[in-house]
């Protein structure tokens, strides 16, 4: 029997009984056996017939292989915009993400690593299991029906009995969300990717939903894992309810998601309108600018050289491996620094303004040219609008977004249209007035937001 060499090989001078390298094999032996023992194809029978423990054992299909290639990462903050919405008035309760570096020992990251490696495996084997079922009944198992077979699972699995139990739970439900953002998205005509089997690349966090972790001085006692050291930077407020271990480019954190209470900010009289540009990432309605920053721009540089430098390697060599990683570790380090650059820039226009009024992204891209830098600008777009959503919605602040068609080309004076191409950068109307193009329309946008609110 081949066996595969795990991507993360075990740590040199490691000899715990966790190695995700032995507990492969073992995994793979397993499976083996599993083969032998259930004759024929396992989807060609009903749900019912087939005990469920026993399909647990179940490496990387073809099916998973194939369908291994998309981009699908696990979103931390997906439940946010929607918290933030609801809560307005002072003393209600919002849900905010803390997260902290940890620094695990060797033996505490295979610790990590297993647990994570049990959760991939059990996810995968989960949504095997509500295809094969739906295949057969035309019907899939429920996130209970999912959830109360764990304890069989055990009994048949015993390294699923190094996991912590609610981690497991959170598993099943992590998957049934997949399921219901799945369907929520073929209801609104979206385009729907189907849930889908996770490879170890894709699958970089577990969650303990209630217990199983405590923080300690300078130590996160972690269920199953360890007493983790952890940089607590700052002093989550609130209660915390959810920890979520989370492993990125070789480096460990712990984001805790906590209920905490609005603390709105003085009110204030202040309206601005803001254009997004590219060249400038905002212009306020005041006729002030928010720059792209310089080391953004390098930073983009220097990601197109890493990424040539990429493909320039052969597929499957260890170079290339090494230069993808070096490659991912830029990117983390450009989107940190333009999280920082807009967490400065959306603080300081909340604690301005009172009402702060924006386009409307999602009806702006179709509207303005495709050909424009679409996914630099986005980012950083997207990135300040959220935060200040976010950061106004906590203070008390009023967002609006208004639809952006034609605010660049309308008279913010005398509401003539004065057509003018992209390279066009002054407004200049018959009525005698001139503006900078992005001003005008920042203006008009404000304009729009004070008829909309009215
Ligand atoms: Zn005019």
């Amino acid at each position: 029997m081949k066996v595969r060499v795990a991507r993360n090989p075990p740590l040199r001078g490691y000899k715990g009984k966790h190695s995700p390298y032995v507990t492969r094999k073992l995994w793979n032996s397993l499976e083996q056996q599993h083969r032998q023992n259930v004759k024929g194809d396992l989807c060609k029978k009903t749900f019912s017939e087939v005990p469920l423990p026993e399909k647990e054992i179940m490496g990387r299909s073809s099916l998973e292989q194939q369908l291994f290639h998309r981009n699908d990462r696990f979103d931390l903050r997906t439940s946010d915009k929607e918290v933030h919405r609801k809560s307005k008035e002072r003393g209600r309760l919002m849900q905010r993400t803390y997260k902290f570096r940890l620094y695990p020992t060797r033996e505490e990251q295979e610790n990590i690593h297993f647990a994570l490696e049990r959760c991939r495996l059990l996810y995968n084997r989960l949504l095997a299991e509500r295809i094969a079922a739906y295949k057969q009944t035309g019907k899939s198992p429920t996130y209970y029906e999912q959830k109360a077979t764990l304890p069989e699972r055990k009994q048949y699995i015993p390294e699923l009995k190094g996991v912590h139990s609610q981690v497991l739970q959170h598993v099943v439900e992590r998957l049934d969300k997949a399921y219901q953002a799945f369907f929520r998205r073929v209801k609104n005509g979206e385009k729907a990717g189907f849930p889908r089997f996770k490879p170890e690349s894709r699958y970089n966090a577990f969650t303990y939903p209630q217990s199983g972790f405590s923080i300690e001085e300078k130590h996160l006692r972690i269920s199953k894992i360890g007493n983790v050291r952890i940089r607590l930077h700052r002093q989550p407020q609130g209660t915390i309810k959810t920890c979520t271990i989370m492993v990125k480019n070789g480096k460990y954190y712990a984001c805790f998601s906590c209920e905490v209470e609005n603390v709105p900010l003085p009110a204030s009289e202040k309206q601005i309108g803001i254009d997004l540009g590219i060249s400038k990432l905002a212009v306020t309605s005041d006729g002030e600018r928010v720059e792209s920053p310089q080391f953004l721009r390098k930073s983009e540089e220097k990601l197109k050289r890493k990424q040539r430098a990429v493909s320039k390697k052969k597929r499957g060599s260890n170079r290339r491996r090494k230069a993808v990683c070096e490659l991912a570790r830029l990117h983390e380090k450009v989107a940190n620094q333009r999280k920082d650059y807009a967490h400065k820039e959306s603080r300081k226009l909340v604690n301005t303004y009172g009402l702060i009024a924006f386009e409307d992204l999602n009806i702006q891209r179709m509207v303005k040219n495709h050909h424009l830098a679409k996914s630099i600008a986005d980012s950083g777009w997207n990135g300040l609008v959220q935060f200040v959503t976010y950061k106004a919605e906590s203070a008390g602040r009023q967002i609006v977004q208004v639809n952006p068609y034609r605010t660049s080309q309308r008279c913010s004076n005398c509401g003539e249209i004065v057509k003018k191409s992209l390279a066009v950068r002054v407004h200049q109307c018959s009525c005698g007035y001139v503006a900078d193009r992005d001003e005008n329309a920042a203006i008009n946008i404000l304009n729009l937001a004070l008829r909309d609110i009215s």
